[in-house]
């Protein structure tokens, strides 16, 4: 038996979704964030589809070095910088900006000798507390950069948010008053709104708006969907059924046996599984949907399959695709189920799944 779970990429929802962040932050320019192979959607296509961004953000130098190897020439900021003397190396070989968030990467600067001069994006901690300098030292921190021989002029002060996904937390403007105060009289361009600041904050935008999960058509905010901020899902993930079998009433399905049938029925069985990157922590009732309509699964995911209720199904059949999540099924409803978040599940589809694209 091959696979039969395909990721399908939809290049047209992406393309949609980068005009539809252009139209919420009209005066901003738009990095796409797209670390983690692109939210899990593939780094080089997602690069290609959102090749009308200004930018893009990656974690690390590796996702610089897949970049330029697949030819791919673009404006690109590594989100977390540089760890060490050789790094500078790397980033001017590959034209990669870099973020500056700690002294040991000041110091790595001081110390070198290189005049290139390199695009910096000066990191400060308006409140998150992981990445970034006390926004108090904002002007000494610009003075010696524009100060140093091989920083470029240009810099960009940026800053992130912790709740942005959450409109009613007040900590968003807090962060946001403590970003402006330190920015004010900087002459640089300034960037702190991620997606949710995108779609909820527009005092947030300033020059540069780094966009994520939105580019994917995915929310985190709570009982959200990106659909509901003029989002499309950029991921269908789907599969087939393998096996329709015939279950008497009390008999178990799975597992440690965690569903017992309430009467004789039809158990499908879905080839998709936790090895894919479906979630194990889904429990049975997470939907998924076959020939349009809900189907719930039932007792445990498994590493390779699934079981699922055909009560409601009679004309299933061998092999007919089941849909886990895509533009008609929001993946945030299964990230609820599963206790998650969207960004986890997109980023944990497995490589032993089939990547497709369209250009839908
Ligand atoms: C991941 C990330 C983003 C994008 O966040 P979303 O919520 O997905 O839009 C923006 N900025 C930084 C520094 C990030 O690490």
């Amino acid at each position: 038996m091959s696979r039969s779970a395909f990721a399908t990429i939809h290049l047209g929802a992406l393309r949609h979704n980068l005009a539809r962040v252009r139209a919420l932050a009209p005066h901003s320019r738009v990095m796409a964030v797209i670390k983690a192979d692109g939210y899990g959607h593939g780094l080089e296509r997602v690069a290609r589809a959102l090749s009308a961004a200004d930018a893009y953000g990656v974690a690390a130098i590796a996702d610089g070095q897949r970049l330029r190897a697949a030819g791919i020439r673009h404006r690109t900021v590594v989100l977390s910088g540089i760890d060490e003397a050789g790094d500078l190396l790397e980033v001017r070989r590959l034209d990669l900006d870099i973020v500056v968030h700690h002294d040991h990467q000041l110091a790595l600067l001081r110390a070198d000798r290189d005049p290139r001069p390199l695009r910096i994006w000066l990191k400060l901690d308006t409140g998150m507390h992981r990445l970034g300098f006390d926004p108090a030292r904002t002007d000494a921190l610009l003075a010696e950069l524009r100060a140093l021989p091989n920083a470029h002029a240009e810099l960009v002060l940026m800053s992130h948010f912790a709740s942005s996904d959450e409109p009613e937390q007040p900590s968003t403007a807090i962060q946001l008053g403590h970003f402006r105060l330190a920015t004010a009289h900087s002459h640089a361009a300034r960037s702190i709104a991620n997606s949710a600041a995108i779609v909820h904050c527009p005092e947030a935008h300033a020059e540069w708006v780094r966009a994520g999960g939105a580019l994917y058509g995915l929310s985190v905010e709570h009982g959200r969907c990106g659909a509901d901020d003029g989002l499309r899902p950029a991921m269908s993930l789907s599969s087939k059924l393998i096996a329709i079998n015939r279950v008497g009433r009390g008999e178990r399905v799975g597992y440690g046996g965690r569903y017992e049938c309430p009467e004789d029925m039809d158990v499908g069985v879905v080839a998709i599984g936790y090895g894919d990157g479906y979630p194990r922590s889904a429990p049975s009732g997470t939907p998924v949907l076959l020939h349009g309509r809900v189907a719930p699964i039932i007792g445990r995911v498994s590493m390779d399959l699934m079981t699922i209720d055909l009560r409601k199904h009679p004309d299933a059949k061998v092999n007919d695709r089941v849909l886990l999540w895509g533009p008609e099924l929001p993946v945030e409803r299964i990230a609820t189920a599963a206790g998650t978040i969207s960004y986890e599940l997109t980023c944990g589809v497995t490589r032993r799944v089939m990547f497709l694209e369209d250009e839908h």
